[in-house]
């Protein structure tokens, strides 16, 4: 596999085999080596051969091996192409909500995040398999929330009409049909809206360390010393069902259209099919049930905060900054086109001025959220006028290093506990989280630098986490 570098910071692997276009990746020296110790180039490869794929799949500077699509993949496709669901992922609209606060951290001492911690964890259920504590009422409104996402939420007494417009497509992805999605995925999302999940999933309390541009963090409502909280969760079981239901049946139709799928993971058909038409609308229906799922979790969060600290959350001035997916297809325009992008583990960042903002970030652009890890750092950042040759997109994390065995084998409680320093987090066995520790994640800073020193994104603020609850 010839990587050829192709500027500051860019590596390109051109187009050979079954290739039809070139990819290219983000990795600044400290990161080029990671290239070589999993499966992603490959996956990025395998991306190249679909057809109708647009010039070129890119993978972002946090890239590791996934299922189908690397995780840190972006794959644009023009309408007479493939949809995919590999290229989407399991965990649809998996994504990232950042809070504000009126709030000063150093108001926040340990027994007080404690007894926060305690009290979002009475009302956000976390873990694999845990349904909704609001399922009585959210599993009335399920379809509606699948078909008009948060708006339904919102209507349903979960926070307030003006939060729309910190949230990605305004929490609603057009062209959801619930028709198009499977009995048991409905009957496994039904009752898990308003839960966190397992693994990687987490809500944190966070403080703003770090501002780069005051300007623009001031049009963000951000302000160095604030608490923050930041929400990473998704579709639940209900994306999942769905992505395991579409990627038989894409397979399985592929060869009828006559595709060759270049890996198992890549199911895919055409946009313009029947089966390429049903994916479409069952994950707009995921994508909209997850918005919704984090519009529900950061009202549980809020009112959290005001049982603890006795104030509304009006007058604690909590509200999003932005909602962003980082796991979702969605058809943009870019070069004057429009395309099918596919974000896998990517965040979408749009440039100041650019007519796909929202109102509220029109002239700014909008914040992409990316968090590091629970010991590290977290960022906000702004894409630039540059970030059109990655169809605006940044990286959406730092990206695994380890895999969860690999963490689990490797890492001793002392190393644990001294990546954790001061972070408070929710379980009493470090064994139980370990698989998620600092260490098992690349460095958020030399992800950050890649993409900063190419010119493609630029940074807004700096978090660092003050407590954890994880999935
Ligand atoms: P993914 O969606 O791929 O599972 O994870 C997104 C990113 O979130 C990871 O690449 C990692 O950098 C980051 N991350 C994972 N766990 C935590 C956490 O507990 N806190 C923060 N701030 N970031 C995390
Ligand atoms: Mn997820
Ligand atoms: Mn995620």
């Amino acid at each position: 596999m010839e990587l050829k570098r192709d500027g500051l910071n860019r590596y390109r692997l051109p187009r050979h085999g079954k290739m039809r276009v070139d990819a290219v990746v983000y990795v600044n020296e400290h990161l080029l080596p990671y290239l070589r110790e999993d499966k992603s180039l490959e996956q990025l490869m395998h991306a190249a051969c679909l057809p109708g794929v647009v010039e070129p799949v890119i993978g972002m500077p946090d890239i590791h091996e996934g299922f189908g699509l690397p995780i840190g993949g972006v794959m644009a496709v023009a309408p007479d192409g493939v949809i995919s669901c590999g290229a989407v992922g399991m965990d649809i609209n998996c994504g990232v909500r950042l809070i504000r606060s009126d709030l000063l951290a150093r108001d926040f001492d340990k027994p007080l995040l404690r007894r926060l911690m305690e009290r979002i964890e009475d009302y956000v259920p976390t873990g694999v398999g845990k349904k909704g504590k609001h399922k009585g009422l959210t599993a009335h409104i399920f379809e509606d929330v699948a078909h008009r996402g948060v708006q339904a939420v919102i209507e349903a007494g979960f926070g307030a009409p003006g939060h729309l417009e910190y949230i990605e497509e305004e929490g609603c992805l057009p062209g959801a049909d619930i028709a198009a999605v499977s009995r048991e995925a409905c009957a496994r999302g039904s009752v898990q809206l308003g839960t966190l999940g397992g693994g990687n999933h987490f809500i944190e309390i966070q403080e703003v360390t770090d501002v780069y541009d005051p300007e623009l963090a001031a049009r963000f409502g951000l302000f160095r010393g604030q608490l923050t909280v930041m929400i990473h969760t998704g579709s639940r079981g209900f994306g999942h069902q769905i992505c395991t239901d579409y990627t038989k049946r894409l397979a399985a139709v592929a060869p009828k259209y006559g595709i060759e799928l270049p890996s198992k993971g890549l199911a895919a058909a055409p946009i313009d099919s029947r089966e390429g038409q049903d994916y479409y609308k069952a994950m707009a229906c995921a994508v909209n049930f997850a918005f919704a799922n984090r519009q529900i979790i950061m009202t549980d969060v809020v009112r959290a905060f005001g049982d603890v600290l006795g104030f509304s959350a009006e007058a604690i001035g909590m509200r999003p900054v932005y909602d962003v997916a980082h796991n979702i297809a969605k058809w943009e325009k870019h070069y004057g086109r429009r395309l099918l992008v596919h974000r896998k583990g990517a965040t979408r960042a749009l440039c100041a001025g650019h007519p796909a903002n929202p109102p509220v970030y029109r002239d700014t652009g909008h914040p992409a959220v990316v968090p590091g890890s629970m010991g590290t750092a977290s960022y906000v950042l702004v894409g630039t006028e540059k970030a059109a040759e990655t169809f605006f997109s940044v990286n959406h994390g730092a990206g695994r290093l380890l895999s969860r065995t690999a963490a689990e084998k490797k890492i001793t409680r002392e190393e644990f506990e001294r990546a954790m320093g001061e972070v408070l987090y929710n379980t009493r066995n470090y064994r139980e989280v370990v698989d998620e520790a600092p260490l098992a994640y690349k460095d958020i800073e030399q992800v950050v630098e890649t993409l900063v020193a190419v010119g493609i994104t630029k940074k807004v603020v700096r978090m660092r986490p003050l407590a954890v609850i994880k999935g």
